[in-house]
């Protein structure tokens, strides 16, 4: 048996019109009208194929074919339909429409399974609107409290519940609290190692050690033109220096460790004022612990060396570290074995982004499936995953799924 690759490809092109942008890649951030539409056109697919779709409080999806015993867990299968700004056309939608695929070749065949499969789509995974990613599966998973999710604010001062409310996707549904066999996550590598080894399917076994931070610098305020030039203490050029330091660091650490600085906001940002204050954002991430260490201290020392040089001071304001999850053995397994029934070749190896699956470890079994996407581009309008690969993915699903529901 296996899934309709050119549907599969049609699924993902027309999905991909919706929040579509000039050079091919999509912009569906979370409770968008886009990310809205995007759910309407799923949820018309799903009906399509005679299953039954429940939205959550949290705007979670979920596209239930009955198995034969409806009283035992169900298996999960999906990831995320909401893309960055700019995002590309794989990243999410091939985990969610690859499971889709996997359901509507057991259609096509006739095959029934024992235990019912869901179809899942996660609500703001990305995180590219309202902090922090993850969202809708860390709520089911019970990682995050409803009332914090639905408190999430973005930049334009508009608020979570508010407009998981606008877009009638706050469903009535309770979020999580219900047994679960196993979830499987189909997605993208978004890094180069599977097209550079040549190998079709990757079972993610674990993942890294990672920060994120905000480091606050203070300077003093002053008048652009007439404040001596050796008294001035400029908070950009504090979080500048610093900015670069971390990016030498992550140089030096590569391939296997990374780090960079992402967002900045400055106070007071206009053009006749020295800032008093920046605050900008960074990410480390590294397989070992040492390897890790060894980048914050060496981020350490580079700000005392600034601030002395300087007179400026450094504060970190926000710190949030993550210690690698390890997935679930038994599906690692299954993954390799059914890759190989299916002339795939497979590789273990490890995932560097977060997933919903990382959630989903502390509910049940997990597995999370890699395929190899164009020189590792992700978060860009040029991601790109070849139709093969796609449909090699989905099959793997397939065949995992039936064996984990027939169970
Ligand atoms: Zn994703």
């Amino acid at each position: 048996m296996r899934i309709d690759q050119n549907r599969l490809w049609s699924d993902l092109m027309t999905l991909g019109a919706i929040g579509a942008l000039p050079l091919g890649g999509n912009d569906r951030m979370a409770l968008t009208d886009a990310d809205r539409d995007g759910r309407s056109l799923f949820r018309l697919w799903c009906e399509q194929e005679g299953l039954s779709v429940t939205t959550d409080g949290m705007g979670n999806m979920f596209a239930r074919r009955e198995g034969t015993d409806p009283s035992l867990p169900p298996v999960l299968a999906g990831s995320h339909l909401d893309t960055q700004s700019p995002g590309g056309k794989f990243d999410g939608p091939l985990g969610v429409l690859g499971a889709l695929a996997a359901v509507r070749a057991l259609n096509a065949a006739g095959r029934t399974t024992k235990r019912s499969i869901e179809v899942v789509n996660w609500t703001n995974e990305e995180g590219a609107r309202f902090m922090p990613g993850l969202m809708g599966s860390a709520v089911f998973a019970d990682a995050m409290p409803l009332e914090t999710a639905y408190a999430s604010v973005d930049r334009g001062g508009r608020v979570f519940g508010e407009e998981l409310a606008r877009i009638r996707n706050k469903g009535p549904v309770p979020v999580g609290g219900r047994p679960v066999d196993a979830y499987f996550e189909l997605h993208i590598e978004q890094g180069p190692l599977l097209e550079e080894m040549g190998i079709t399917i990757g079972a993610v076994t674990h993942s890294h050690y990672s920060l994120m931070a905000d480091i606050t610098c203070h300077g003093e305020n002053a008048h652009i033109q007439s404040m001596p030039m050796l008294g001035r203490r400029n908070a950009l050029v504090g979080a500048a220096r610093l900015i670069a330091e971390i990016d030498r660091v992550g140089r030096a650490h590569a391939p296997a460790g990374s780090a960079s600085a992402v967002t900045i906001d400055l106070w007071p940002n206009n053009r006749i004022n020295i800032p008093h204050r920046a605050v900008f954002g960074y990410g480390l991430i590294h397989p070992d612990k040492e390897g890790l260490a060894s980048m914050e201290a060496a981020i350490e020392a580079a700000a005392a060396v600034i601030a002395t040089e300087t007179g400026l001071t450094f504060e970190t304001t926000f710190q949030r570290r993550r210690d690698p999850v390890f997935f679930t053995e038994e599906l690692i397994a299954l993954t390799e074995t059914v890759a190989t029934d299916l002339n795939l070749s497979v590789t273990r190896m490890l995932t560097r982004p977060g997933h919903d699956a990382f959630n989903m470890l502390r509910v049940c079994p997990t597995a999370l499936v890699f395929v190899p996407c164009r020189g590792g581009i992700s978060h860009n309008e040029l991601e790109f995953c070849e139709p093969e690969h796609c449909a090699a993915g989905a099959n793997v699903l397939l065949h995992a799924l039936i064996q984990r529901a027939d169970r």
